[in-house]
């Protein structure tokens, strides 16, 4: 791989492509156009993924909710994506097994209000609703089923049965959100695409009145790259009325909303069949998803008018998710047995005065009159589709057949999955050790364990309990761009937000490898640390708050 100082040169070669904006949605773009033989740069103001999409729930799935409310075409196109992901990335995205348990007095279930007379129909209608979502999937081996309370409270031993009057086991998957975008970017890279993090596009630059470039800034050096690109694209989440806006009065509105997950202990979970809570206080649904050797609950969605750079849980949002877990837990959780937290801004497109949990999540390719082209709304689901919606604008226009390519590629190191397995079970590594460097990486894994080169201190995890290696603290730094501790942290390894203590037990290790690859000085490494922990007290003041008040 080129180095980030190479990438950044080959922005200054002309291209025909630059998109704006590294999340999973710009990752999604440059592979698209690349694959289809565009010259693609991309530019990310901060880490890749740093924005919405490390801050999802980590579901690839159709969205049985919108399903419920009738949505078939969003969720048909959803549950495609999610065939394509399972067989392009089959390390990354990866089967679920959900338990719908449904109890007395569900009057909102899926938020679909149910009147009084028809609420002992409600098992009969979800039922429906899993049928329909089967049909649509069209993978007999997800079909859902009904079982009984017995087989309920045997596969989620923590689930509540008082007043379970029925459940369902259906399937969704799962993934890594940051992973998934590394991944992506990395198939892009290798079709040539250049991509640069900590560059900001600061403005367009423009050839006989239309977009054909971007002033971008350079974070590292603070150095002006003019790049210059027949066709620009603004992908970037929720900022991207703000990036239109620098173009002119955009032609959409973003109405952000925020939607806060919390981080609790695996035993919560201890089978790896998720929980979908399906009604929650206020009329929507809810989920319990084991994730990296913990369980992520989540999510509110609530409109949002604050920061944009900087959203964070408030007290409410934790107590409010806390009490929808409690509605389906045996054993109440309280906000002492909660590990870490993160928020997030779903870039939702303005339509109307709807309340969030009711605004659409399509996407929409919108063009401005002077040639940017803006992809916004979708969700991590459907990226490819996204992307190749947009590229498909880009070809038109320029009036060539240049035909979509990343329905039947598989995302990066996604190939030799057999070999990199028995390849790892050799190291004898412990299991959990294993599967997670083989989901994170897939047939990579070997280059992560390689660069510990026998090296017992890398080959060790970096916080108890948990699979992330001290190697791959080196292989970030060395071939996925990773440059501060901060994003090390919360997005490379998720200590800061998997770890109770915020992975303050492995951050003077993290730094000091994380030195020795970027070159730190002492003064650096104070700055860098400095950082992190700002971020930490953002993000984790009012879980902090609630349990001090809690444990009083
Ligand atoms: C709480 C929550 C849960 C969710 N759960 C799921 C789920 O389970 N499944 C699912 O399918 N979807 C889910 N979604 C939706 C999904 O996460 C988002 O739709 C998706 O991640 C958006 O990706 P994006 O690339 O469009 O935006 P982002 O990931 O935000 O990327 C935009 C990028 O643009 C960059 N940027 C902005 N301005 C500039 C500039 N001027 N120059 C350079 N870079 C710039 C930002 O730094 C940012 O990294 C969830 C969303 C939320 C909030």
């Amino acid at each position: 791989m080129l180095s980030r100082e190479e990438q950044i040169a080959a922005l200054e070669r002309p291209l025909d492509v630059l998109v704006i904006g590294g999340g999973i949605t710009g990752a999604g773009v440059a592979l698209d156009a690349a694959t289809r033989g565009y010259r693609v740069g991309l530019v990310e103001q901060a880490d890749f993924a740093s924005g919405t999409s490390s801050r999802s729930t980590k579901l690839i799935h159709g969205g049985i909710r919108y399903l419920a409310r009738g949505q078939l075409k969003l969720v048909g196109e959803a549950l495609r994506e999610r065939a394509r992901l399972l067989r392009l990335a089959p390390h990354l995205v990866r089967p679920q097994p959900f338990l719908i348990p449904l109890y007395d007095g569900l009057t909102r279930p899926f938020g679909v209000h149910v009147p009084a007379f028809l609420q002992p129909a409600v098992p009969w209608g979800v039922r429906a609703v899993l049928w329909m979502y089967d049909r649509l999937a069209r993978m007999p081996a997800l079909h859902h089923r009904r079982l009984t309370a017995e087989d309920a409270a045997s596969l989620v031993p923590a689930l509540s049965t008082d007043g379970l009057r029925a459940a369902f086991l259906f399937h969704d998957a799962r993934t890594d959100d940051v992973r998934l975008t590394l991944s992506v970017l990395a198939v892009a890279r290798r079709f040539g695409a250049a991509t640069a993090n900590y560059a900001l596009a600061r403005s367009f630059a423009y050839a006989q009145g239309r977009v054909a470039g971007a002033r971008v800034e350079d974070g590292l050096t603070g150095r002006t790259v003019d790049v210059r690109a027949r066709h620009v694209v603004n992908a970037t989440g929720v900022w991207a009325e703000r990036a239109a806006s620098m173009d002119g009065p955009p032609q959409f509105r973003i109405r952000p909303s925020k939607g806060v997950h919390l981080v609790l202990q695996g035993e919560v979970l201890p089978a790896e069949t998720a929980v979908l809570i399906p009604q929650t206080d206020d009329g929507r649904l809810a989920f319990l998803v084991p994730w990296s050797g913990r369980v992520i609950l989540g999510t509110t969605d609530d409109s949002y008018d604050g920061q944009i750079d900087a959203p964070a849980a408030t007290e409410a949002d934790v107590a409010f998710l806390l009490r929808q877990a409690n509605r389906v837990l045996r054993q109440a959780v309280e906000a002492a047995d909660v590990l870490g937290v993160y928020a997030g801004l779903r870039p939702l497109v303005e339509a109307g005065s709807r309340s969030s949990a009711d605004l659409p999540r399509e996407h929409a390719v919108v063009e401005s009159p002077r040639g940017l082209v803006s992809i916004v709304g979708g969700k991590l689901t459907s990226y490819r589709k996204m992307a190749e919606d947009t590229v498909d604008v880009l070809a038109r226009r320029d009036g060539e057949r240049r035909p979509c390519r990343t329905a039947t590629l598989p995302l990066a190191d996604a190939e030799g999955l057999d070999a990199a397995r028995k390849a790892l079970a050799r190291e004898g590594l412990p299991r959990k050790v294993q599967q997670h460097l083989l989901a994170a990486y897939g047939a990579a894994a070997a280059d992560v364990l390689a660069i510990a080169n026998g090296d017992a201190a890398l080959r060790a995890p970096l916080a108890e309990e948990l699979p992330v290696l001290a190697a791959e603290v080196v292989y970030a730094c060395r071939h996925e761009m990773a440059l501060t501790l901060a994003d090390m942290m919360f997005l490379r390894t998720r200590l800061s937000i998997l770890c109770e203590d915020a992975g303050q037990a492995a951050a003077a290790r993290v730094a000091d490898l994380m030195s020795a690859g970027r070159g730190w000085d002492g003064a650096e490494k104070l700055r860098q640390r400095a950082a992190w922990e700002a971020v930490v007290d953002r993000e984790r003041t009012a879980l902090r708050s609630l349990q001090r008040t809690t444990a009083l």
